[in-house]
């Protein structure tokens, strides 16, 4: 508990005007209403606003957030809020005619948690509060003795775990001995003698674990419940789920307190669950299940299948008219969908709880079109009726649970979102080799982590599974270019790639085993799962997008590196490029030996006759990415990664030197085929290649690669390698411009930190272009700029402005120079940092606004001071990040580029930031 209890004089130090505390709803009339979410909660809110609307709801109280915070500061709360409660429970006694845990007819209630947005898992609800040796008797008698002994031991069990933080399996182990001494198998088949046992064993486990008896005293039941919900909101569980979704930790919960209606009351009474559509497809359906002769939980808890709603109208038609009826007008009063809980007490039907449900992306997008249609909100509305980032539900498979099975087996990061179903590999290789041999096969390649030599797996793989890295690791950035499924830096799969196997939870899974997994929420799951099929061209959506894209004032770009990937990012509506990596054109088949050899070269003629070759190569792919993007800006990045990437490691070389005189044929021959981009042909030749391999590896080994010889510098210190590449850029931007293709080239400096930096470059870059023109006899308009990733580079952009005609801000690189953090090892340190609030965020994934933000505001500024008209961009992985995208646009880019596939959540969130402003409010966001 992180509260601190002050002095006693601080405590009673009262405050002059009194704070409403206790918020009362019954009888037809609510002290709050539904707009007081931050006071009363999103369920306090919603049991006022029905109140008052004239449903049946059981009366009750609320008791407000503001005693929660005063309950975390204090250690308590003040005696106004107990005087308060005191005279609330009195007015509910009254209205009720029943005393709490008293005389022949009790009353109980309910205690149940509800913050300002709903948190699942924050604190279970107690139920039939109010029960106790004495009143268990009493309402035996009024009702049903195995009912009323069954409630008692359910208030034992809940009060006893979420109060008096006893074991849910402490309880269980009691519960399931007695069903085994009885030989029965079904919890409703144990009878009242059973039960009566069970409680007198209950109070046994509470007396050994808390140290103190079961409370009979009703009001101290009451007291210590609320205190206890006051608690959960710093509990694990709670903490996780705010820093997951983004909220704030000083709103404080609000306490429901309500009298019981029971749905365990026989065969006339049950409880239920439902929505007012379809939540996973947007269907206009009523939807939901229910249980007869059942009480609270019991309809998830998976004890008994519950059924159908619609089956309800067979049953009791007329409760199931009322309750269509019911929940029809708290949709169009709250004008969303409504997510409810109710409760058939003796053939009366109560409401328990109406919210806005949460839904999937499919059903955001189909629901918001339909209300529209339906008159209940306008288009502007609709806008904001869908996060940006459930738009992937539309381009990417889904797993399908319906009816299946789930065994998480771990949960790593959720890297790039969507499904993947497969047999696992442990190799790129093994990966290729799989699919070659069947291609229809399904693998899911699972690594410690990937580096660029796995591409060729990564490639044909149906999702990526690694043990390391974060957010910005390899396996992260290029599957979510990729558009495909990737959890990263699930750290408790242990994968062992040697002996190809990976170990997780105890159970050893080896190569061909089945495992699912979910890019959207990072789990990892045992077993063959079905999925849905992706449907970008969704009709729903493009109409969605139709509303929503006028709005948006600043373009979307996509991060796209081969021609495919470009002619994807069009379809879903990217206008341009903002970052073509001309490295990834280079793992090809047949483009990596001439990569190698122009590093492995070490003089300048060598070194020149490689790049020749590349040339075309390279001249070839540029033609089809500008052809994909006929009309729009293409950004070219030179030559950016440190060259040892595109090398063996240092360590393998040094282990296979060693070992080479005792190796078999056989692994030599694997060697061969291993080396041989390097010119190895046969295993006499290893013996000398290896060596000067190694050497070549030294020469160029660096102890922090990231901060090394790499970006410009490599440009700078190989002036031919700028100079090839911006050849096969101009030569390629003529010949498709000579077949009628827009073409509109910017290439982009990588690294630069002073103007000297950028003039060396842009000069090559400039000449190049002019001796092309003269060559080609034709001319192409095109811009020199430059990539805003170090610190130093932002403080003087007024200075790089002079020769760069535009700025992209590379936020990775940016984000790890300004924190100092490794982007590949901050794994290490992040997950530690996140729990004890040192970092509200992954800064790689989420835009650090207040610091790297700051940087990118100054250059901004600065930038356009020398160069009023300097284009500005993004291209980081922040640029596909709808909090980041929204910052984007406020400093006013002229556009964000993104992977491909997250060109739709961008251009949703830009059309939101701009909607925003325009329309002055949030459009009713739901949360
Ligand atoms: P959650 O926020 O987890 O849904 P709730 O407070 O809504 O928690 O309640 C948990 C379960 O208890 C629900 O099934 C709800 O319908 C039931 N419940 C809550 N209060 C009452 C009550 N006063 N009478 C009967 N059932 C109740
Ligand atoms: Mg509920
Ligand atoms: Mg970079």
């Amino acid at each position: 508990m992180a509260t601190t209890t002050l002095p006693e004089a601080e405590v009673l130090e009262t405050k002059t005007t009194t704070t409403k505390y206790v918020y009362f709803f019954g009888d037809g009339k609510a002290d709050g209403n539904g707009k007081m979410k931050d006071v009363l909660g999103g369920k306090g809110a919603g049991l006022a606003e029905m109140t008052n609307a004239g449903l049946p709801v059981p009366p009750g109280f609320t008791i407000q957030t503001e005693a929660c915070r005063e309950y975390m500061r204090r250690g308590a709360v003040s005696r106004e809020v107990d005087a308060q409660m005191d005279a609330a429970l009195d007015k509910l006694e009254k209205l009720q005619g029943q005393k709490l845990g008293k005389g022949d007819n009790p009353l109980l209630v309910s205690v149940r948690s509800g913050a300002k947005f709903s948190m699942p898992g924050m604190m279970d609800t107690i139920l039939n509060l109010g029960l106790n040796d004495h009143s268990v008797e009493a309402l035996a008698k009024r009702a049903a003795a195995r009912f009323a002994y069954d409630s008692y031991r359910r208030l034992i069990q809940m009060f006893g775990n979420v109060v008096l933080d006893i074991e849910k399996a402490e309880f269980e182990e009691v519960f399931d001995g007695k069903k085994k001494q009885k030989k029965v198998k079904l919890d409703t088949e144990l009878d009242s003698k059973a039960l009566k046992e069970v409680i007198e064993e209950y109070k046994k486990v509470v007396k050994k674990h808390a140290k103190r008896d079961f409370p009979q005293d009703a009001h101290e039941q009451l007291v210590m419940a609320r205190d206890a919900v006051f608690r959960s909101w710093n509990n694990d569980r709670a903490k996780h789920y705010r820093r997951i979704n983004n909220i704030s930790d000083d709103l404080g919960t609000a306490v429901n307190v309500q009298a019981m209606v029971f749905g365990n009351l026989g065969e006339t009474s049950g409880t239920g669950v439902g929505f007012t559509r379809n939540p996973a497809t947007g269907t206009k359906e009523f939807y939901g299940e229910f249980l007869m002769n059942a009480q609270g939980e019991d309809v998830v808890s998976g004890v008994r299948t519950p059924v159908h709603i619609t089956e309800l109208e067979k049953i009791m038609p007329d409760v199931y008219n009322q309750l269509r009826d019911i929940t029809t007008r708290l949709e169009k009063h709250y004008k969303d969908m409504q997510d409810f809980e109710f409760t058939i007490q003796d053939g009366k039907l109560y409401m328990l709880q109406t919210r806005n449900g949460k839904r999937t992306g499919l059903a955001a997008v189909r629901v918001a079109l339909q209300m529209v249609d339906e008159g209940l909100i306008t288009k502007e509305e609709a806008i904001f009726r869908v996060e940006p980032n459930q738009l992937y539900d539309f381009l990417v498979p889904r797993l399908d649970e319906k009816g299946q099975k789930i065994e998480v087996l771990a949960k790593g990061l959720p890297a790039s979102p969507g499904a993947a179903v497969g047999q696992i590999v442990f190799t790129a290789d093994d990966a290729v080799e799989k699919v070659g041999r069947d291609r229809k096969a399904a693998v899911i390649l699972v690594r410690g982590e990937t580096t660029p030599e796995d591409i060729h797996g990564m490639e044909v793989a149906k999702g990526i599974l690694t043990s390391r890295g974060g957010m910005t690791s390899h396996a992260a950035v290029v599957t979510r270019g990729m558009g495909k499924c990737c959890v990263a830096g699930a750290g408790d799969v242990d994968v062992n790639e040697k002996a190809r196997e990976m170990r997780v939870k105890g159970q050893v899974f080896k190569e061909g085993d089945w495992i699912s997994l979910d890019g959207t929420t990072g789990r990892v799951i045992k077993g063959k799962l079905n999925t849905l099929d992706p449907s970008p061209d969704d009709p729903e959506l493009q109409k969605f997008m139709g509303w929503a894209d006028p709005y948006r004032t600043i373009k979307v770009r996509a991060n796209a590196d081969i021609p495919r990937d470009a002619i994807q990012a069009r379809a879903f509506g990217a206008e341009g490029i903002g970052l073509c990596r001309t490295e990834h054109m280079f793992f090809g088949e047949q483009k990596i030996p001439n990569m190698r050899a122009m590093i492995l070269a070490d003089n300048e003629k060598d070194r020149r006759a490689a790049l020749k070759k590349l040339l075309p190569l390279q001249r070839n792919d540029f033609i089809g990415v500008f052809r994909a993007m006929d009309g729009f800006p293409v950004t070219i990045r030179t030559l950016d990664p440190p060259l040892h990437e595109f090398l063996p490691s240092r360590e393998e070389l040094m282990v296979n030197i060693a070992t080479l005189s005792q190796m078999s044929a056989k692994d030599k021959k694997e060697l061969v085929t291993k080396y041989k981009d390097y010119g190895a042909k046969a295993a006499g030749d290893l013996k000398k290649l290896l060596p000067s391999l190694l050497a070549r590896v030294e020469q160029l080994h660096e102890f922090n690669p990231m901060l090394g010889h790499r970006g410009c510098r490599l440009g700078i210190t190989y002036p031919e390698i700028t100079e090839m590449q911006a050849r096969a850029i101009f030569e390629a931007a003529v010949a498709v411009a000579k077949d009628g293709v827009k073409v509109i080239p910017e290439v982009m400096i990588p690294l630069t930190a002073t103007l000297k930096e950028m003039a060396n470059q842009a000069e090559i870059v400039n000449r190049v272009a002019k001796e092309v023109f003269a060559e080609k006899e034709r001319t192409v308009d095109y811009l020199v700029g430059t990539m805003i990733e170090l610190p130093r580079a932002a403080l003087v952009a007024d200075e790089i402005a002079k020769e760069a005609q535009f700025f992209s801000f590379g936020t990775n690189d940016l984000t790890q120079t300004t924190w100092g953090f490794s982007r590949d090892d901050v794994n290490k340190i992040l997950p530690t940092y996140i729990e004890e609030g040192i970092i509200k965020q992954d800064p790689f994934a989420v835009l650090d606004q207040d610091g790297v933000g700051q940087l990118v505001k100054l250059a901004t500024e600065r930038g356009r001071k020398t160069r009023s008209n300097l284009k500005i961009g993004i291209c980081g992985e922040h640029g596909g990040e709808p909090s980041s995208v929204e910052f984007c646009y406020k400093t006013g880019m002229n556009y964000v580029s993104c992977s491909p596939f997250r060109v739709l959540t961008a251009r949703l969130a830009a059309a939101q930031a701009a909607a925003t402003e325009k329309l002055g409010v949030e459009g009713g966001r739901t949360k």
